[in-house]
């Protein structure tokens, strides 16, 4: 396959809205190719498109349409707020109760997954926190479209913070759920990955052996295509097209966090730039822009600083998407501490001047389609410090 058609593959998977089923790989002349379908839907506030490498048209379609009403359904059960024209979701119920003070009933298998959520937030060392449901609804990033343009008031992030709920006050039995505090949860930042490992369950079940399952740019792959890997794009922070790309290994799954997912833009003052106090001695600053999205530092309360986007690659998708907002959060300078607790192998951080962050292992894999703007950063490799074993010695004794 040439380097040609690998960068336009990794395009087209980049750039899936607008795509149709009939705008298919099919028409394009590589042999390899006439085997792929792929099929768009849109779920999750997000284009998500299922890609099968050499199946039959009809199982192709029942997959898909499996997978679509799996991330449906994830969708409407995980909802963290009621929404005004749709019945109450599992989590809004849930969240309505645990913010109440009550218990509130659950099941086994949605307490499995959150308690998978709170495992990866202990691992992340609580920068991926699913206990930010009112910091995120308070910011409006709980909505995908009709993002506020206004700043919260700092007191009401102050409070939220002060609270500090964690998902280690969650208590569950196999019906129920409860907190030793308020709180609501959020599991916006593992949802998409947690779904797109039921969608490779999905097609390994029909008997799939070579596919992908995209949403929004975040994905996992199954088996390979024509015995050569699934090479996969990144997208660039800053500006459109492709950043590198990268071969998968088969069932890896490759999740990036970015400040351009969901944002909006608010003037605020510029400290460096005073302008002549007011007539009543208020000190008055020049406005400048500035980006406010969607990844919230739990510790601060506000959008995380530095960093433009994280990528991950690692064996499961629910890891790898927690990883991405995690490694957003801890930002350069502390990705590393947080890769190596939470078991990740490869990273790329790009950072909001540009600089390109990874470790040896990524290094080894990724290929650069585009010059980054900044420097390229190697760090050490991810590894946890060994502490040297020292064999206990025998302190000889003194005579008596
Ligand atoms: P995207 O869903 O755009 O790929 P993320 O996976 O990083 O991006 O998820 C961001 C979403 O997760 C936010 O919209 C919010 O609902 C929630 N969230 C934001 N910050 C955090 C955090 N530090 N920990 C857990 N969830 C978060
Ligand atoms: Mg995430």
């Amino acid at each position: 396959m040439g380097l040609a058609m690998l960068a336009s593959f990794a395009l087209a998977l980049l750039a899936l809205s607008g795509c149709d089923s009939s705008n298919d790989s099919t028409t394009n002349q590589s042999p390899a190719q006439t085997l792929i379908q792929r099929q768009p839907f849109f779920a999750m506030g997000t284009m998500v498109e299922v890609v099968t490498y050499g199946a039959d048209k009809k199982t192709h379609t029942a997959a898909t349409r499996e997978i679509e009403n799996t991330f449906t359904e994830l969708a409407k059960t995980w909802q963290p707020w009621q929404k005004a024209d749709a019945p109450h979701g599992k989590l809004a119920r849930i969240n309505q109760d645990l913010l109440a003070g009550r218990s509130s009933l659950s099941t086994e298998k949605l307490n499995r997954i959150m308690l998978e959520a709170s495992e990866l937030s202990q691992q992340s060392r609580g920068l991926f926190n699913p206990a930010i449901g009112q910091l995120v609804q308070t910011w409006g990033f709980d909505r995908s479209v009709d993002l506020p343009n206004t700043l919260p008031d700092p007191a009401t992030i102050k409070a939220l913070i002060d609270a500090n709920h964690g998902p280690h006050l969650l208590r569950y039995t196999a019906h129920s759920i409860s907190s030793l505090k308020p709180v609501a949860l959020d599991y916006g930042a593992f949802l998409k990955g947690y779904a797109v490992d039921r969608a490779i369950d999905i097609l390994r079940d029909y008997g799939i052996e070579g596919g992908l399952v995209e949403a929004g740019g975040d994905l996992r792959v199954l088996g390979s295509k024509d015995e050569q890997p699934w090479r996969i794009g990144i997208r660039n922070p800053r500006g459109s097209g492709v950043l590198a790309s990268i071969s998968m290994q088969p069932g890896e799954a490759m999740f990036t966090s970015g400040d351009y997912e969901r944002y909006f833009e608010a003037e605020v003052d510029d400290l460096s730039k005073p302008l002549a106090p007011a007539a009543d001695g208020t000190p008055r600053f020049a406005k400048t822009k500035q980006r406010f999205h969607h990844i919230l530092d739990p510790r601060t309360g506000y959008p995380a600083m530095g960093t433009a986007s994280v990528t991950i690659i690692t064996d499961e998708g629910a890891k790898a998407d927690a990883a991405a907002t995690a490694l957003f959060v801890a930002g350069p300078g502390k990705w590393e501490k947080v890769a190596v607790s939470m078991g990740i192998q490869y990273v790329l951080l790009v950072d909001t001047d540009g600089n390109a962050y990874l470790n040896p292992a990524m290094a080894e894999r990724i290929k650069f389609e585009t010059q980054p703007e900044g420097s390229l950063l190697l760090s050490a490799p991810l590894v946890a410090k060994v502490v040297p074993q020292v064999a206990p010695q025998v302190v000889p004794q003194a005579p008596e």
